[in-house]
């Protein structure tokens, strides 16, 4: 098959691993780096030109959309999907997932565990919307951070309020949520490929940090998931509906809870924790899935 990565750098680790595990399964594999993509969105033949030249039709693509180009990068998805191209996530599902006020929205509708989370902009009684979500000690996360960035652990009522007030000042829109403290600075990530959690390792903060995420310091091993945890993933996958995500569950003392819904899951850090080859398991969906139109909204919002 004739399929694109759309990654903005060739040399990072899942990018390359895709290439290579696609072209050992005996497609052809471009890498187009999609902030270079551009179109004629008006054309009732929709085709996305680059370097001088209309693309090939293929016969899939694999955005690999990082999140500081989410608005650009669902665009040129959503182009592809109007030509009819199948996309391993259609670009509605990778917009819903960068937004985690309306990922937890999705998430709580189907019933899927989630911390106690609220959600305010200029709340006048922040001691209020702090004892919604349990009281100190509390998360509170800027919107769209990533990589850890823009999470900050509020040990005290005291320490919330004023890191709440500071960030409605910038005017800000954040999360608060109730910190699993018994989750131990662990989270779990499980990387589901066409409703199967295909690999799942166990993040563990560094000493003194409480984000296990791997940009923090964090160390990656293998783990076992419980029946509970991996119908979790899967449900969150689905209420996503994403075909490819990493979803990041803590374990709290009532059970599992969705933290949050990555389109663009690393490999590096699960291939290695796992001994798992899941770039090879992503061509295996595409090789089942990418039939011309299969992409379900063709484009649509
Ligand atoms: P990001 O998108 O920046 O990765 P996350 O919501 O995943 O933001 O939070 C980063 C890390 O902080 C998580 O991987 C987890 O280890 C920790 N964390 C986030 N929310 C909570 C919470 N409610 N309770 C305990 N730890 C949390
Ligand atoms: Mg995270």
């Amino acid at each position: 098959m004739k399929i694109a990565i759309l990654s903005r750098n060739p040399n990072l680790y899942s990018t390359r691993r895709l290439k290579e595990s696609g072209e050992k399964a005996g497609h052809d594999i471009e890498i187009i780096d999609t902030l270079h993509c551009y179109m004629d969105i008006t054309s009732n033949r929709p085709a996305v030109r680059y370097k001088g030249e209309a693309l090939p039709k293929y016969d899939a693509i694999i955005p690999r959309i990082g999140a500081s180009v989410t608005f650009y990068g669902t665009a040129v998805v959503r182009q592809f999907e109007m030509m009819g191209t199948f996309s391993i996530n259609e670009s509605v599902a990778i917009s819903r997932s960068r937004d985690k006020l309306r990922s937890l929205q999705l998430l709580s509708r189907k019933g899927i565990g989630l911390p106690k989370t609220g959600f305010a902009r200029h709340p006048d009684k922040i001691d209020d919307l702090l004892k919604v979500v349990g009281g100190a000690p509390v998360v509170i996360k800027l919107l769209e951070g990533t990589q850890g960035i823009g999470v900050v652990l509020a040990e005290s009522r005291k320490a919330a309020e004023s890191i709440i007030e500071a960030f409605m000042g910038l005017k800000a829109n954040i999360l608060v949520q109730e910190y699993i403290k018994e989750a131990g600075g662990a989270d779990i990530r499980c990387l589901v490929i066409g409703g199967k959690v295909v690999a799942a390792m166990k993040r563990q903060a560094a000493p003194g940090e409480f984000r296990s995420n791997l940009h923090r310091g964090g160390s990656a091993e293998l783990i076992k998931l419980t029946p509970t945890e991996r119908k979790t993933a899967v449900l969150a996958a689905k209420a996503m509906g994403l075909n490819m995500c990493g979803v990041d569950i803590l374990r709290s003392n009532s059970g599992p809870v969705v933290m949050e819904v990555n389109s663009s899951p690393g490999l590096e850090g699960i291939e290695s924790a796992t001994g798992k080859d899941v770039a090879s398991m992503i061509f295996e969906f595409i090789e089942k899935e990418a039939k011309p139109n299969k992409t379900k909204t063709k484009g649509k919002g």
